[in-house]
């Protein structure tokens, strides 16, 4: 997957703001944050969306669900709240197409989205 910009992050051979990083996952901020706090984790291995994940990615997603936690933490939202997402498809605005949890924070997050 040359191309896609997210392994080229994993990879690095882009350049991000890294918060966390092992073996499986990576977690660096947005480029273009939509909350004081907004980061994005995701998986190292290629994988297009939430669609694609089978139950062979149930330890996958454990472990990402685990750094959401921990950088939630680190960034001072995990007790006053924050929203995680996923956006699959086209009508949800995925732009990116390697599977990707954004985590917000820091301010009011309205319902329901736009
Ligand atoms: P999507 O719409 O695919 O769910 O979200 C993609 C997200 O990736 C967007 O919020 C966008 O700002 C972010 N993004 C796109 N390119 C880059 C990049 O090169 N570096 C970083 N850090 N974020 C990016
Ligand atoms: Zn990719």
């Amino acid at each position: 997957m040359e191309e896609c910009i997210f392994c080229k992050i994993a990879r690095g051979e882009m350049a991000s703001d890294m918060l966390y990083s092992d073996d499986d996952v990576i977690a660096f901020r947005d480029i273009n944050p939509q909350a004081p706090v907004h980061f994005l984790v995701l998986p190292r291995e290629h994988i297009v969306s939430a669609l694609d994940l089978t139950p062979d990615d149930a330890v996958l997603l454990s472990r990402i669900f685990e750094v959401i936690n921990i950088v939630a933490e680190k960034e001072d939202i995990a007790e006053s709240g924050m929203r995680v997402l996923t956006n699959v498809g086209r009508a949800a605005e995925q732009i990116v197409l390697h599977l990707h949890f954004h985590v917000l924070g820091g301010r009011r997050l309205h319902w329901p989205p736009g």
